[in-house]
């Protein structure tokens, strides 16, 4: 096996971008120049979007697999454009490498790259390859398209909130895989939606080409409530959710039910989950649910949106509303 510094910098970069299948039909460059290049198309709009991340804040090189980090790294990316309702289309990566990574773990890091890509039709035109003193970091940045653009701003109050998939799987996942016994299926399942979440492209692209009028979307990454209050805010509304309506899995419950663990904070306030949080008007919502129906992709209206008080509200079970703090998610600093 040989070393990166015997292989070097661009030896090293033609190795790793010979892994990558996928190619966009229209592209007129790609990776070797000193840029790629691709004609653009009228009639739509370009979304642009750039994420870091780095060793021991967004991962550890003990708890995953380098396919997984590839794959990982491309998902949240792809999960950025898909909250604006827009295709994906191409990615740049950049890499900061440090003496302890090896070209196999390259290697295995591009084979999860070239996953993502060939899954979601995504073409990896280009990067850069630095080292660096310490840490690993990946930086991914992503190119899409978006006919129509969904943004935070735009809820209105009497709209409906609405959120795919299942809540807190990621983060409880986290939880579990800092113990030693997973061996259970339960275990297995909430893990890999940490390690490899879906971007719910497919689900963007439904809400955009239906007709629905969405009013405002994000994805969840920093936990529900802190992801809702950044519509709230951008929005100059409130909201209310209902702790009974709100969408797990049954792995999260079982686990949950088993080991005695509240499943609360996970649901509200588990980061990660990479699903696509919105609005719309009650109007909307026969043709939504078909739709999402249709493709098989799961939708739960989890609560709507409020004029006052320009907070986010829990209705609890017994009935009572309790307001929510804001900054229990994720936050770096
Ligand atoms: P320059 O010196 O002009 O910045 P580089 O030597 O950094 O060019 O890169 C040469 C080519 O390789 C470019 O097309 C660039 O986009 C691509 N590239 C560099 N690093 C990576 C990477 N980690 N993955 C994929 N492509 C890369
Ligand atoms: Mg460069």
């Amino acid at each position: 096996m040989s070393k990166i510094k015997e292989l070097g910098e661009f030896e090293l970069i033609h190795r790793l971008s010979s892994r990558l299948k996928f190619r966009a039909p229209n592209t007129v460059l790609g990776i070797g120049d000193d840029c790629a290049v691709y004609p653009v198309k009228s009639g739509t709009n370009e979304v642009i979007s750039t994420d870091a991340l780095v060793e021991d804040i967004h991962f550890k090189l003990s708890t995953t697999t380098p396919e997984a980090l590839g794959r990982k790294a491309l998902s949240a990316s792809l999960s950025d454009i898909a909250a604006m309702g827009g295709v994906p289309k191409r990615v740049l990566v950049t890499l900061g490498i440090p003496k302890k990574i090896s070209v196999s773990f390259l290697d295995r890091l591009y084979a999860g790259f070239n996953t993502i890509c060939n899954r979601y039709k995504v073409e990896l035109a280009g990067g850069d390859t630095v080292s660096s003193p310490k840490c690993f970091f990946i930086n991914v940045s992503i190119i899409g398209e978006a006919k129509r653009v969904f943004t935070r701003q735009g809820a209105r109050p009497g709209d409906l909130i609405f959120v795919t998939g299942t809540l807190g799987d990621s983060s409880l996942g986290l939880k579990l895989l800092s113990k030693k016994k997973r061996e259970a299926k339960d275990h297995k399942f909430l893990i890999g939606r940490h390690l490899d979440p879906t971007p719910r492209v497919l689900e963007a692209g439904i809400l955009a080409r239906s007709r629905i009028n969405i009013t405002s979307m994000i994805d969840i990454s920093d936990g529900l409530v802190q992801d809702l209050y950044h519509i709230c805010k951008a929005s100059k509304v409130g909201a209310r959710i209902h702790e009974d309506r709100l969408p797990r899995s049954r792995e999260l419950s079982r686990i949950c039910d088993r080991d005695q663990i509240d499943p609360f904070p996970f649901l509200l306030n588990g980061g990660e989950d990479y699903e696509l949080l919105f609005t719309l008007p009650p109007d909307g919502v026969k043709n939504l649910k078909r739709q999402f129906l249709k493709a098989k992709a799961l939708v739960t209206q989890i609560g709507e949106i409020t004029l006052k008080p320009k907070k986010v509200l829990l209705e609890k079970s017994d009935g009572r509303d309790k307001v929510l703090p804001q900054l229990e998610g994720f936050n770096h600093f």
